[in-house]
This record gives structure tokens, C-alpha cells and sequence, in this order.
């Protein structure tokens, strides 16, 4: 069988640790040793995992060497993550196995995912990026980066870039064939690298971030995988969540998902995208979906934790 894992950027840096390298590490371990198992038993993988944490750091970095190093843009700090990110993780998972005794190869792919450059919501850009600015310093960046600067709360200004949808990772094809050839591969961390087609069929990049589950979802199809498995922070998708009614799901259909998600169930930020990822792979051809948590990874496999949504 060959799995799609989506794994959140908190899974490796949370919001109540500092998110340091050991931290990170120590949490890459964690989670490889969660994996290992599924591997063991013979599943074919592709890794994708968030970078929310990791990106707003790496773009703080930037923008405090300003005038001492050349600035990144958001698509080469996207790309750096992916790569330090890929590379905690295939070594984790390499350790892993070595201790395991299996003898498979992990490799970490730095993924191009195509975008429309016509997506409505880069007329709407709706994803806060980087650190906080007063509205004066936010006005200056507006003129002298070309930014899009919007008021985040009451913390102050941020810059937000589009969020569009992913229509397909520029290296799909060597993903499908390395996972036929029983490699495990790491690809579209943070959702890969935003990038489209111009009038000459020429690849360039384009300032924005795309959604990690949404990607998953997308590389999965392409790979003709059978089940998406989502994990996160919390054991279940939910009902009313948060609230003193809070009813936990076991097992749902893609169209129950899709009225619970009309029902305003699962917020944009956080549950809305993985269930939107989860009812487009069922909708194109995906068997099973699972969201769960990162500990519960194999019991949810096995079918006793986490939410199972199927078409
Ligand atoms: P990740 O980094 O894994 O993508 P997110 O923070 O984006 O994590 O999404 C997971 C979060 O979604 C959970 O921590 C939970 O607080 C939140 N959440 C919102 N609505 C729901 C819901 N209906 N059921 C379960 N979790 C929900
Ligand atoms: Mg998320």
C-alpha cells in the first residue's frame, strides 16, 4: 500500500517551546519513531510536512541581516526549509531504520508545486507572514518592497501573500517512480514552492504560500495513492470543537465532511484545510483519509484512534 503523510509544522517546532534545533531534533526522533513501524510493515511513503514555524524564523533571519546580506525572497525561504527541514527528517527516519534493521533508502525531494497565476486569491491575499510592524514601518515596506501589508489583530501589521491552490508538484513523475521503487521520499515540505507558467511555458516563482494539506492532497492523487493520513496535534476532527458540546468523530463520509465543513466545523486556518484536502483526494479517486494525531499514528492505521473519512 502507499500512504500520502501530512505531517503539521507544530509537529516539529510548538508554539510552547523555543524551537530550538534540539528541540526540533529531538521532535524529528519522535516522529521518525512513529513512522518506522509503518514502514516496517511494508508501506510505500511520501512525507510531506508543514513549515510555519520554520519559514517565519528563517524570514525574521532575513529581515534582521538587512543591509549586511541580500534578501531572500519567500520562495528561496520556503525552499531553504524544505531542505533543512527534509534533511532533519530523512536523517531521523534513515537512524530509524537502521536500529530496525530494514534496509530501505529515504530521500528528500525540494518540490516546485504549480500554481494558477489567474488564482482569485492573489487579488485577495489572505496568509500572514513574518514578524510584526508598527503602521509606519508597515507603510515604508509597503512602498519600498512592494509588500502587502494588513493589520493583524491587535499585535500590529503584517505582510500577507496569497494562498492559492496546488495544482500539481513540477517533479511528480520522479516521485511516483522512486516510491515504486520502494524509497521513501520527503516532498512538498511547507506545500513546496510556489511556482507557475509564463507565456512561454517558462517556470518562475511567484511570492506566496501554499496550504501543506492541500498539497499533500494534490501529490497524492498524482502518485495514485490509497490512503492520505494527516497528522496533527489533536486525536480527532470534531464537532463543535472547543465547545462544551464537543463531539469527537470516528468515522465520516467525504459528503458528511462536506456539510459539516458548510456547517463552519473547521476553521480556515487550522481543521478547514485538511478537511478540504481530504474530500478533493476522495473525490478524484483516494480510498481512505485519516486524521489523527502524531502518536496515534499506527493505532489510527490500524483503525482504533483518529477520524477515518472515506469517499
Ligand atoms: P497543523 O500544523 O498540523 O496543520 P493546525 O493548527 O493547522 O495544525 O490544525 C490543527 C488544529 O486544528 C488543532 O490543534 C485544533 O486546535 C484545530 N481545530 C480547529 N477545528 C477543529 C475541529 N473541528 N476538530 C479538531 N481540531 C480542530
Ligand atoms: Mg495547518
Amino acid at each position: 500500500p502507499l500512504a500520502v503523510v501530512a505531517i503539521g509544522g507544530n509537529a516539529l517546532a510548538r508554539e510552547d517551546e523555543d524551537g530550538t534545533f534540539d528541540e526540533q531534533y529531538r521532535r524529528a526522533i519522535a516522529m521518525a519513531e512513529s513512522l518506522r513501524w509503518m514502514i516496517v510493515d511494508g508501506w510505500r511513503l511520501v512525507i510531506v510536512h508543514g513549515n510555519g514555524p520554520q519559514v517565519g524564523n528563517a524570514l525574521l533571519r532575513v529581515e534582521s541581516a538587512a543591509g549586511k546580506a541580500p534578501i531572500l525572497p519567500l520562495g528561496i525561504c520556503v525552499a531553504d526549509t524544505e531542505g533543512g527541514m527534509g534533511y532533519m527528517i530523512e536523517q531521523c527516519l534513515q537512524n530509524e531504520l537502521h536500529f530496525a534493521g530494514h534496509d530501505r533508502e529515504v530521500v528528500t525531494i525540494v518540490t516546485q508545486m504549480l500554481v494558477d497565476k489567474s488564482d482569485p486569491a492573489f487579488e485577495n491575499p489572505t496568509k500572514y507572514i513574518g514578524q510584526f510592524y508598527s503602521e509606519e514601518e508597515s507603510k515604508k515596506l509597503a512602498r519600498v518592497r512592494k509588500w502587502q501589508m494588513k493589520k493583524d489583530g491587535e499585535r500590529g501589521w503584517r505582510r500577507v501573500v496569497a494562498s492559492p491552490a496546488p495544482l500539481g508538484a513540477v517533479c511528480a513523475g520522479i516521485i511516483k517512480r522512486l516510491v515504486e521503487e520502494d524509497v521513501i521520499v520527503i516532498a512538498a515540505g511547507g506545500g513546496g514552492v510556489p511556482v507557475y507558467h509564463d507565456d512561454h511555458r517558462l517556470l518562475e516563482g511567484i511570492d506566496a504560500v501554499i496550504d501543506k494539506d492541500l498539497a499533500a492532497a494534490v501529490v497524492a492523487k498524482e502518485i495514485g495513492a490509497d490512503t492520505l493520513l494527516i497528522l496533527t496535534d489533536v486525536q480527532k476532527v470534531a464537532l463543535n470543537f472547543g465547545k462544551e458540546n464537543q463531539q469527537d468523530l470516528d468515522h465520516i463520509s467525504a459528503k458528511q465532511a462536506q456539510e459539516y465543513f458548510d456547517q463552519g466545523h473547521f476553521p480556515k486556518g487550522s481543521m478547514g484545510p485538511k478537511i478540504r484536502a481530504a474530500i478533493s483526494f476522495l473525490n478524484s479517486g483516494g480510498k481512505c483519509v485519516i486524521i489523527a494525531s502524531v502518536e496515534q499514528a499506527s493505532e489510527a492505521l490500524a483503525g482504533n484512534a483518529g477520524t477515518r473519512i472515506i469517499p
